[in-house]
């Protein structure tokens, strides 16, 4: 599933690409996703020039003369950009032709993926409204979390996964934020001291910006080859790593499932 350091990747890949330029159509092969696609999408979307590129949570937000358009790429799904005219397979779904020869490709296997259109302001939107904030802002601070906390009784990986709270943090960001800063993923979120929540929130920064360093990377190669993605594997200290050492202390990982999700920590250096 594309997390929020490939979804930022995505963006930042998109810009050169996009930036200026003009939509002169567009092509749905396929309406229904997560939501079926507006009738009026195709009309809405010609003509208008693309003027930005940004990201709130997992949503990427193309902002154009007239109105944004909200793209989600669910589980499975991917924005490329290919030349104009080239042979679209099976699950390319959405073409929005540029006039600079360029066109912006919607590919999706699973279709839970999500593609929207607003005039109004696109952070207003219902999809958007009540996200948490971003993590990678200075909002995001260690009393932000630790302030959260206080009132609640639940596992401190399910609250980091909470979007309410704070969005973008996936199941493996979650795991290594929470292996470096030695917290066990299903210790309570109210039994956590404030300078735990500071090395906490610094540690998800420093993660997620090493991970939006090397998702860009394969991400620009992946917009000229058409190649899959590579993410953050490499770096990965807990996460798929169950029953294998910890690269600090030796002891085996330990795997569980917290919230239906695959959750691994050393039940040494996590407490
Ligand atoms: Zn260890």
């Amino acid at each position: 599933m594309p997390e929020l350091p490939e979804i930022e990747a995505t963006c930042q890949g998109l810009v050169p690409y996009v930036m200026g330029q003009q939509i002169s159509d567009v092509i749905i092969r396929c309406w229904q996703l997560r939501w079926t696609i507006s009738v009026n999408l195709v009309k809405l979307l010609r003509g208008q020039n693309i003027q930005g590129v940004n990201r709130r949570a997992k949503y990427i937000l193309i902002s154009c003369s007239n109105g944004t358009l909200i793209i989600h790429l669910g589980m499975t799904g991917r924005l490329n950009v290919v030349p104009n005219n080239t042979l679209s397979a099976k699950h390319d779904h959405v073409d929005i032709i540029l006039s600079n020869g360029k066109t912006i490709r919607y590919t999706d296997s699973r279709r839970f993926g999500s593609i929207h259109w607003t005039a109004a302001d696109p952070y207003k939107h219902r999809l958007l409204l009540n996200l948490g904030i971003e993590p990678l802002t200075k909002e995001f601070t260690g009393n932000y979390l630790f302030n959260k906390a206080i009132k609640k009784n639940i596992p401190i990986k399910s609250f980091l996964m909470d979007a309410t709270i704070v969005v973008g943090i996936g199941n493996i960001y979650a795991n290594e934020a929470l292996f470096a800063s030695k917290i066990k993923p299903h210790r309570l979120v109210n039994t956590i001291k404030l300078e735990k929540y500071n090395n906490l929130a610094k540690n998800i920064q420093i993660i997620l910006k090493k991970s939006i360093h090397k998702g860009g990377t394969t991400v620009r190669d992946f917009l000229n080859v058409g190649g899959e993605p590579g993410y953050f594997v490499q770096e990965l200290k807990v996460y798929g790593r169950q029953g294998k050492p910890c690269f600090k202390c030796n002891t085996l990982l330990k795997g569980m499932r917290l919230n239906q999700r695959l959750t691994v920590y050393c039940p040494k250096c996590q407490h």
